[in-house]
């Protein structure tokens, strides 16, 4: 019955492409790989590490005693999992911490509202601060306004993000958290609450880093939960004078370790330059890190122990779980700095949640376009679009894409990414299994082309 089936659907797809001009000849997908990436929907390592470091460590804000309770568990997790050359390459960061928070609106309707500093926001001690509310709907509006008008106050920015497939909302809208603060700090504002960079419905602030310019005082700077931004904009509405309390208190407690978690898959041939998979190991405090970036971990050393237990690929493969990336990108840049003169074959990095891959991009140079279509071709039946040979990006390994080192990009799709993003609700139980493993197998089957051909073990003497 089920042949029957497939001989009818063949003789019509043949029906419909004779009408048409031929089609490219496929592709084809050696057998190994697609085993490998078959067996790989079946991953239960990804799962294990992303459960076991967001149960056993928690939230692992960079620089602080957590974090480096993260690398101990790191190293040890991975040297279990049989990976050689297990180590940590240490740097240090000026480290921000998280105190006491609140939010109130005093007048005209007094209530509570849910806040969260942002990193490296100005304290306003135990006693807070009070002032008039000043608001904008966008970045834009605030640099616009006179001075005068945002003198002493508060400034509310309410600027309101979509959710899209590939993230690139972030990039527009993260601007109210990058430079608002700033801009705000300039005018002569007391202080700042922005609408959380986020997409979801819930009473959850989202935090995430920013920097002030230079010359920029410091000043306290939170997000509102999207609920208590919208609250905010109706009572703004009414039309009279809102005055809010703000209590964050902060602490910026002088550098302080941080490292990079490496391991490695070694290569047959150690002279080749190898492939680096990565992601970040450190998160922000408010959830456990799970979807950023617990599951990036787990699902590039998943990918790489399978390959290690099918035998030997051809060149290394260098896992990195990269420390303070959230920070700003601390991690990647110690990494680029000490490993500036090594070739690297490729490199890719996992930070966008534990949703299933749909669009793969490279860019490996016009002289490897068919190791880029054998990528392409092994991820399609993993229901994986083909995007870009000219582009890839990461976080982390982005300064390095930017020095022109090949790179590799598996686009998980980003719905529902920025519901959870640097919210207490990024949690373990947000990470739906089934898309997780699709990770793990797209993963696997672009280390099995790019690491350049799996040796099966020779078989061992017993001893
Ligand atoms: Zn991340
Ligand atoms: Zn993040």
């Amino acid at each position: 019955m089920i042949r029957t089936l497939a001989f009818a659907a063949l003789l019509s797809t043949a029906a419909v492409a004779s009408a048409q001009a031929p089609p490219p000849a496929p592709v084809l997908v050696d057998p190994k790989v697609a085993a490998l990436r078959d067996a790989a929907l079946d991953d239960s390592y990804a799962w294990d590490i992303v459960e076991g470091l967001t149960t056993e460590v928690g939230q692992r804000l960079a620089g602080t005693e957590a974090e480096a309770r993260a690398r101990d568990w790191s190293v040890k997790k991975l040297r279990g999992l049989g990976f050689a050359n297990v180590r940590v390459e240490t740097f240090d960061l000026p480290v921000w911490t998280r105190g006491y928070e609140s939010a109130e609106i005093l007048a005209p309707f007094p209530q509570k509202m849910v806040v969260a500093a942002l990193g490296n926001s100005a304290s306003t001690g135990p006693a807070g601060i009070s002032g008039e509310i000043v608001a904008f709907d966008s970045v834009d509006a605030l640099r616009a306004a006179p001075d005068s008008a945002v003198r002493g106050r508060i400034v509310f920015i309410d600027h309101r993000m979509m959710p899209t497939q590939d993230g690139s909302s972030y990039g527009q809208f993260g601007a109210p958290r990058r430079q608002g603060p700033t801009i705000a700090s300039q005018k002569g504002a007391i202080g700042i609450v922005i609408r959380s960079i986020g997409t979801d419905r819930h009473r959850n602030p989202h935090t995430g880093v920013m920097n002030f310019a230079d010359g920029a005082r410091p000043i306290p700077a939170g997000a509102l939960s999207i609920p208590d931004a919208e609250q905010m904009a109706r009572i703004l509405k009414r039309g009279r004078p809102v005055s809010m309390r703000l209590v964050l208190v902060s602490q910026n407690i002088g550098r302080r370790q941080s490292g990079n978690v490496i391991a490695e898959v070694p290569g047959r041939d150690p002279r080749l330059a190898p492939v680096l998979v990565a992601c970040h190991l450190d998160s922000w405090d408010l959830g456990t890190g799970a979807v950023d970036d617990g599951a990036g971990c787990g699902i590039v050393a998943a990918a790489a122990k399978r390959i290690m237990d099918a035998g030997r690929p051809l060149r290394s493969i260098r896992i990195v779980w990269f420390g303070a990336e959230e920070v700003g990108l601390f991690g990647g840049l110690d990494y680029r700095a000490r490993h500036a003169k090594e070739p690297h074959y490729a490199i890719a990095e996992s930070d966008f949640g534990a949703d299933r891959i749909w669009k793969v991009d490279s860019k490996l140079g016009l002289a490897r376009r068919p190791e880029a279509e054998a990528i392409a071709a092994a991820l399609a039946p993993l229901g994986i679009v083909r995007g870009s040979y000219e582009e890839a990006d990461g976080s982390d390994i982005g300064p390095m894409l930017a020095d022109g080192i090949p790179g590799i990009g598996l686009n998980q799709d980003g719905i529902r990414y920025f519901d959870l993003h640097h919210s207490p609700d990024d949690t373990l139980d947000k990470i739906d299994p089934a898309q997780l493993r699709q990770n793990v197998a797209a993963w696997t089957a672009m280390l099995a082309v790019v690491s350049g051909g799996i040796e099966e073990p020779k078989r061992r003497r017993r001893r």
